[in-house]
């Protein structure tokens, strides 16, 4: 045993922020300290559970592993203690010193949102952020903590008074596991509110048993392991009546997964998810079910209404449920339980078939495996479409924080497709653009409103509903807002005809439509490639083609170094010229976002449609074959603003500068080269900035 002296240390100062916040700005529902801490308790129980199975040496020294909660009113102090796994000194300061897993910026940003939703702050949070520990300061003004890892000798005590620094001394200790001291605030006197900033709150004494009591069924009912507390009771009657202490288990232990559903309240389960999750809201969708047959387990699963804070970090890319062998934690983050596109989901699968000491890579390869997780993917599919169709304005809202994640799985899962896609909410043209959805009040009326696109958005199966018998596929524009691709030229021959257009405008759409090509027999077309609308070449169009065949080919030459072709255009109606890609090539949004990441990606040339009924076509006309510069310089207009109507930078946005300008005083150009071909130099076409007609060759005719 080491005899050094207590060392002081100074937190790490996101720590200290993250202290500083506890103490001061959290102020409702400081009781949940209680569940943090006995929720870690239980965490450390069951990882010492686990480890014994493979290491004798861990197991329990004597009597059954528990959680006790030992209180002192004289003294003002609560001790929960537990015969878990315990810590080591370095894992002390590595969990306790430190906010190791996500930190307090994104903690402080959820916080200002949750206050901004409902008006107050969510101390559930907490939780969510690896920092339950810290909750204990909310109504303790120091904090001792005590451990000694199982397996080891040494022990240590760490304490705080949650001022900036904590204490660190090597201690003896009887049994493995983790004690912690509270000492609790006073009590307020008689007549104070008890609260930092002056709300009301009722004022809870936390070493009373029956407010103990209370706090446990309440959050912790359902923790496995007995929650134990000395209580005193009364015996006999009369002169007979004597005190005795007594231990009690508070909680019921029974897990809730093994109750019957009909047994369980909503309120349980909500209560379950908040413990599983530290999410503080009700979960969207609750899915509980048996599995019976040639496997057999329990399944409780949870789909969160709100996207987790670590959705989208790319080290958390895996399914987040918890496996259990005949009620026995196995393991947390089962990777092969879901797939990764259905990584916000929260719960556990309890299998009544697999060996206890099952590991990762067995499970990689067993095919029960592969079999548990198709189902949990149908069963979860299942309730997203009740809700979908029971409870739209809350799916909308769902929609709208975790449906890009849910979007993935059309890219990624060729079984499931249709039916996500089924389940997929879209923007559109016959709708307004989305708005931010509060959450709904408890009485808020859930109808849904008259009309296309609810709350800004469609299903696929509404819109091919709505479809004219006339209109041959379901048509869509990408770009990447809603702004652009609303006002762009595409969509214009579109909108004429009263088909209504999709905007995929959302990044991982790109992706999505590689994949999801068809729906309800219907093809899906993009109205920025190809040829567009599928309509038969009428005799107008081939009259108009003959007519400008000549002005087409000088216009090509002119553009040569920007556009592949110039061509007539059939889907615009008021705009003079509109960029389109080929069927295969990548959008310009791909390109940027492959840009971004770092990818060399070449661009392809695009294609120039001209409007046919266009009077800048007549212009072009007019000036094509005279020595007027005017004729390059107007069809470098042209392509310069067919690329800001879709929302792509230019490529040389001076150079556009000054055309303009030469259009309102010709002559400004004078010692700069005209406008013509060979003006652009090489890739021009959306590409980097220097590009774009500084080269020095002098256009033809020039
Ligand atoms: P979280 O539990 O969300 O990770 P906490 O701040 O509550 O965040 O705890 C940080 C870490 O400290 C835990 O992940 C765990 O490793 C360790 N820890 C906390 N309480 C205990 C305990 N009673 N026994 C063992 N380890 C604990």
């Amino acid at each position: 045993m080491t005899t050094t002296g207590p060392e002081i240390h100074g937190f790490q100062a996101e720590t200290r922020e993250l202290l500083d916040l506890m103490i001061h700005s959290l102020y409702t529902h400081r009781e949940i300290f209680l569940r943090e801490l006995i929720s870690n308790s239980s965490d450390a129980l069951d990882k010492r559970r686990f480890a014994s199975l493979t290491d004798e040496s861990l197991r329990q020294e004597e009597g059954e592993p528990a959680i006790r909660l030992e209180r002192d009113p004289e003294a003002r102090t609560l001790v929960i203690e537990d015969d878990g796994i315990g810590m080591t000194r370095e894992e002390v300061v590595q969990n306790i010193g430190t906010i190791a897993r996500s930190g307090t910026k994104a903690f402080r940003q959820e916080l200002e949102k949750a206050k901004a939703e409902s008006g107050e702050a969510a101390p559930e949070l907490i939780g969510q952020f690896g920092v339950g520990f810290y909750s204990s300061f909310m109504v303790a003004e120091k904090v001792v903590l005590e451990t000694r890892k199982a397996g080891t000798d040494e022990a240590v005590r760490w304490s705080s008074e949650g001022d900036g620094q904590f204490t660190l001394e090597a201690i003896e200790k009887e049994r493995a596991g983790t004690r912690i001291t509270l000492h609790l605030r006073p009590l307020p006197e008689e007549g104070e509110d008890g609260t930092q900033d002056g709300t009301q709150e009722d004022v809870q004494d936390f070493t009373d048993e029956w407010t103990l009591r209370g706090l446990v069924k309440r959050y912790s009912d359902f923790v496995a392991y007995p929650i134990q507390m000395d209580v005193e009771r009364t015996e006999g009657e009369g002169d007979e009546a004597e005190t005795v202490t007594k231990t009690e288990t508070l909680n019921s232990m029974q897990p809730l997964w093994t109750r019957p559903r009909n047994e369980v309240e909503e309120s349980e389960y909500h209560d379950f998810y908040r413990h599983l999750s530290h999410d503080w809201r009700d979960p969207l969708t609750t899915v509980h079910f048996k599995a019976e047959g040639t496997h057999e387990y329990t399944a409780l699963l949870f789909v969160p209404e709100e996207r987790p804070h670590d959705i989208l970090d790319p080290a958390q890319n895996h399914s987040k449920l918890s496996l259990y062998v005949k009620r026995v934690f196995v393991m947390k983050e089962c990777e092969d339980l879901l797939p990764s596109w259905m990584r916000f989901v929260r719960g556990l699968v309890d299998s009544n078939d697999l060996p206890l000491n099952v590991s990762r890579e067995t499970l990689q390869h067993t095919r029960q495996m592969k079999q548990i997780q198709k189902r949990l993917v149908k069963k979860v599919l299942e309730s997203l479409g009740k809700q979908l169709g029971d409870a739209r304005r809350r799916y909308t809202r769902f929609w709208g924080s975790l449906g890009p994640v849910l979007k993935e799985g059309l890219f990624l899962d060729d079984d499931v497709r249709d039916e996500l896609a089924g389940l997929c909410l879209f923007q559109s043209s016959a709708g307004a653009a989305p708005a931010a959805l509060a959450p709904a009040a408890e009485d808020e009326d859930e109808s849904v409103p008259e009309g296309p696109c609810p709350w800004g958005y469609t299903t696929l199966a509404e819109y091919v509903e709505r479809m004219p018998l006339a209109q041959p596929a379901i048509y869509y524009v990408t770009g990447a807002a809603r702004a652009a691709v609303e006002r762009s030229p595409h969509i214009e021959a579109a909108r004429a005809k009263g088909y209504e257009v999709l905007f995929f405008v959302d990044p991982v759409d790109e992706w999505v439509l590689q994949k999801l090509t068809s729906f309800g027999g219907k093809e899906l077309k993009s109205l920025d490639r190809g040829e567009g609308l599928d309509e038969a070449t009428d005799a107008d169009h081939e009259a108009d083609k003959e007519k400008h065949a000549e002005l087409l080919t000088a216009a090509q030459e002119s553009l040569d170094d920007y556009v592949k072709e110039v061509r007539l255009s059939k889907r615009l109606r008021s705009s003079p010229a509109v960029l389109v890609s080929g069927e295969g090539d990548l959008s310009p949004q791909m390109i940027a976002s492959l840009k971004a990441a770092g990818h060399d990606v070449p661009e392809p040339k695009r294609v120039l449609e001209l409007n046919p009924d266009h009077a800048v076509l007549d212009q072009l006309s007019a000036l094509r074959g005279t020595d007027d510069q005017r004729f390059h310089l107007y069809l470098e207009l042209l392509h310069g603003q067919a690329l800001l109507a879709e929302g792509t930078p230019l490529p040389d946005p001076s150079r556009f500068a000054r055309l303009v300008t030469e259009l309102m005083a010709p002559g400004s150009l004078a010692g700069e080269e005209a406008p013509g071909p060979g003006a652009a130099s090489e890739g021009a076409e959306g590409g980097d900035a220097a590009a774009g007609g500084e080269s020095a060759e002098a256009g033809e005719g020039a």
